[in-house]
């Protein structure tokens, strides 16, 4: 039986029929931890599917030509590379071994891009030779490319990373790329035939921000638009316009539990009390002078406006200047629009299974449940996971007791608590139940995990849909 922490003022997660399936059969569990070892990290390769689909849908109702770069640093798994470039969209990578291994599973220039924050030589020579467009976003850059290129005998794609924008009166700003308001004068000096860096090829320009606004990222595009349409006159040829990722995503269920608990979770540090987190932790909020400051650190789990709507209201944003929408123009002047979402693709496509290692109660009479995992496996820039976790429970014969909870992990450290916040539960877990996270694929799985103790990383299986799934339903990435 599988049930659901803290009944009542929770932070409920939206769960898929495919997470309600594996939960439900806990002889399954069982099987993939005894096979895999403690945690496994599941992936549903049809709900990927599905968000691509979400995606296409949108940029077609523009009929708008598009590519959607699918930014694999979110989330390590082969599987889902695979299943991309299946799906005929492409994949974004940001290290050499990234490209490398996507190249591996059949990625292309067609299909790849490489966005590394550091590129190095090798990176270049990698992407030069397959012809992946390469995201510049210095001079130095430029120059490196340009030499490589050189020795190669070729010509690199590029696309320029263009940050600085102004927003309401106000300049957004970015370690990454060229400012707005210097780069054409840059683009025109010094690439393209007969100029300093005649080996570089611009056919794109890109930006990635920083937080969630729309607002931010429809004024981006539409001056993106209006600098590939100056560059186009100056004899440049740009094809395509990149607004990289950070399309919101909605975790939770209910708008009210997650304002109710941003509440509560305010009164805690008003008052030191409330104990909904461990050792009162505010989650980002602190007390200053008696006032409750700063703000929650962690992502915004829920958002009403999120996915495809908050891709239209990208494309729907108005130039000031000619009131026209961004889609009508990367329309009327045939650029092609990407996308390079991580978080978003991974949708409901992950889900992280523990076992329960052990139970104490510690010197504050604390229930402390201890799982076979490590805070690195459930980790992200977040300071806590605001979903609620599944208890799957072996002996479902008896009694109910209340109990409260914190999950602790495997490493030596006093902070190693898998959740922040206390979880109640219906009665105390047995040595060898399971503990389910739900929606993990999106960073959570991946982006901070270590080998600290020498511990193994976890498994990562792959699974599409069937009516009776058993272990070998369940592809280890490994193996691909
Ligand atoms: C991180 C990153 C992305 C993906 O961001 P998400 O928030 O996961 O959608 C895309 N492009 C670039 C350049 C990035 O750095």
């Amino acid at each position: 039986m599988y049930i659901k922490g803290n009944k009542t003022n929770g932070l409920t997660p939206i769960v898929s029929n495919w997470m309600e399936q594996v939960m439900d059969d806990e002889g399954l569990i069982k099987d993939l931890i005894d096979t895999y070892g403690s945690p496994v990290n599941l992936h549903h390769l049809d709900t990927f599917e599905k968000n691509i689909e979400d995606f296409r849908d949108v940029f077609e109702s523009y009929d708008l030509n598009y590519q959607i770069y699918y930014a694999r640093k979110a989330n390590k798994s082969k599987s889902l590379v695979k299943k991309a470039l299946a799906s005929g969209i492409g994949v974004d990578t940001a290290s050499y071994r990234e490209l490398e291994q996507s190249l591996q599973l059949g990625g292309t220039g067609q299909s790849l891009v490489l966005t590394s924050a550091i590129k190095t030589r090798e990176q270049f020579v990698k992407a030069i030779i397959a012809g992946v467009p390469v995201v510049i976003d210095n001079d130095d850059e430029c120059q490196l490319a340009n030499e490589i290129a050189t020795e190669l005998g070729k010509t690199a794609v590029v696309g320029i990373r263009i940050s600085g924008f102004e927003v309401e009166g106000e300049k957004l700003y970015s370690r990454f790329g060229f400012d707005i308001s210097e780069v054409q004068q840059f683009i025109d000096k010094y690439i393209g035939v007969g100029k300093k860096y005649e080996q570089l090829d611009i056919s794109g320009l890109h930006f990635h921000l920083d937080g969630y606004s729309t607002k931010q990222r429809g004024k981006s595009l539409s001056d993106c638009i209006h600098l590939a349409n100056e560059l186009d006159e100056n004899g440049h040829n740009i094809s395509f316009i990149d607004i990289g990722g950070g399309i919101l995503i909605n975790y939770l269920e209910s708008e009210r539990e997650w304002t109710e608990f941003d509440k509560k979770l305010k009164k805690q540090v008003a008052t030191g009390e409330g104990n909904l987190t461990f050792s009162n932790n505010g989650l980002g909020y602190e007390l200053i002078n008696g006032n409750v400051e700063r703000s929650l650190k962690t992502y915004p789990y829920f958002n009403k406006l999120n996915g495809a709507d908050f891709l239209r209201e990208v494309l729907e944003f108005r130039d000031p200047r000619n009131n026209e929408t961004n889609a009508s123009r990367l329309k009327a002047n045939n650029y092609q629009i990407r996308i390079e979402p991580g978080r978003s693709l991974l949708k409901q496509v992950g889900m992280t299974v523990a076992r329960v290692a052990h139970r104490k109660k510690d010197a504050k009479g604390q229930w402390l449940v201890g799982l076979e995992m490590n805070m690195s496996q459930m980790m992200s820039s977040s300071e806590d996971f605001l979903l609620d976790p599944y208890l799957i429970y072996t002996d479902n014969n008896s009694e109910d007791a209340e109990v409260e909870v914190f999950f602790t992990g495997a490493y030596c450290l006093e902070r190693d608590v898998l959740l922040k916040r206390k979880i109640s539960l219906p009665r105390l877990p047995q040595i060898g139940d399971h503990v389910a996270f739900v929606n993990t694929a999106g960073y959570m799985m991946h982006f901070f995990e270590t080998e600290a103790h020498l511990f193994n990383l976890s498994a990562n299986l792959s699974f599409s849909d069937s009516v009776n799934l058993s272990v070998s339903d369940f592809i280890d990435d490994e193996k691909l």
